[in-house]
């Protein structure tokens, strides 16, 4: 098994942003991508709040973005492999093993960006009607509502934005949220609002999502009510948060109660000599933006702590 200088787990922006930056610190880093390369931000369709890639007439994608992202830290030396951590070891401290479904890994320090998935409703027929009408992804599944009728689950920035998208497509939109206020913000909000093919649902909640093949329709219920009703529709999306990509941590570091790793302000994990940024550790801003601030000084302080070792 050959040693690395670093090994870092994930490819979302603060793992990109990572390897771009112990690249260039000469550390020759190897990246391993996970599942999708480049994370949530690769499934987004728009972006319009990274500063300085920005374009007035046709926003640029989330796929876009990873793109140059991946070109660059590749450009400056690091290396992507395509492939998914199943185990860590960092409990007797550098050099850490690290395990894929392909090979095993030695490295002197880790930087973890594993990043966050969608949270699931756990309702009855949610999970039978995944990639049949049930969908966590408006820009990968959009396409397939052309001229039919979608809810979107969620009163947040996520439903909002995917909920405008999905108009391009569906021929209603109809947001479900269990409140009678958004949580998103007032910018989406008034796009959303002002959109025809939008419709708002407050105070309420999917009891179960029923179908035959395909989804048929779900069931509706008031929250202050109590009453329930079963709609007819052609797709449910789901955006209610997210969870932490952490399970295969447990145990080695220490985590939150929700299971985000914890950090401190050097980007320190409860290990020394490995580090954590993105998602896996930051449950507030969630932005492609902190995710790179953070990736950076990740980097930074990896670069450090080796250097200081040697
Ligand atoms: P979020 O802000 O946590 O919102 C989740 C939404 O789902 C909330 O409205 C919540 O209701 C609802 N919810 C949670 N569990 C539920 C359940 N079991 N049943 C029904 N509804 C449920 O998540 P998000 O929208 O994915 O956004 C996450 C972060 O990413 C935020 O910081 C957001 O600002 C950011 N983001 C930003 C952009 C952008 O700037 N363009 C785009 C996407 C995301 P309550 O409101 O009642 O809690």
């Amino acid at each position: 098994m050959e040693k690395e200088k670093v090994v870092i787990i994930g490819s979302g922006p603060a793992g990109l942003t990572a390897a771009l930056y112990t690249a260039r610190a000469q550390l020759n880093p190897l990246v391993i991508a996970g599942s999708q390369l480049g994370g949530q931000v690769a499934l987004t369709s728009e972006i319009e709040n990274y500063p300085g890639f920005f374009r007035e007439e046709h926003p640029p994608t989330g796929a876009e973005l990873v793109e140059v992202m991946q070109k660059q830290a590749e450009h400056f030396g690091a290396r992507l492999e395509y492939d998914e951590v199943t185990a860590v070891d960092f409990s007797k401290g550098s050099p850490f093993y690290i395990k894929t479904y392909g090979k095993e890994y030695m490295a002197d320090a880790v930087i973890v960006t594993a990043g966050a998935s969608p949270r699931r409703l756990g309702i009855p027929g949610e999970e039978e009607f995944i990639g049949r009408g049930v969908s966590y992804c408006g820009t990968c599944d959009g396409f397939f509502f052309r001229g039919k009728d979608v809810i979107v689950v969620g009163g947040g920035d996520s439903a909002l934005e995917e909920g405008i998208f999905l108009t391009k497509f569906a021929t209603t939109v109809t947001v479900v949220h269990r409140r009678s206020e958004l949580r998103g913000g007032p910018a989406l909000q008034k796009r959303a609002f002002a959109n025809e093919k939008i419709n708002f649902v407050w105070n309420t909640v999917l009891d179960e999502i029923k179908g035959n093949g395909t989804v048929q329709s779900a069931t509706l219920r008031n929250v202050e009510t109590g009453a329930t009703q079963d709609q007819p529709i052609d797709g449910v999306f789901v955006f209610v948060g997210h969870y932490p990509n952490s399970k295969f941590l447990e145990g080695q570091l220490e985590m939150d109660e929700h299971g985000y790793v914890i950090t401190d302000e050097l980007m320190r994990t409860s290990v020394p000599g490995v580090f954590a940024a993105g998602e896996i550790q930051d449950a507030i801003y969630r932005q492609v933006g902190t995710s790179v601030g953070q990736g950076v000084a990740a980097a930074m302080q990896t670069e450090k702590w080796l250097s200081e070792r040697e």
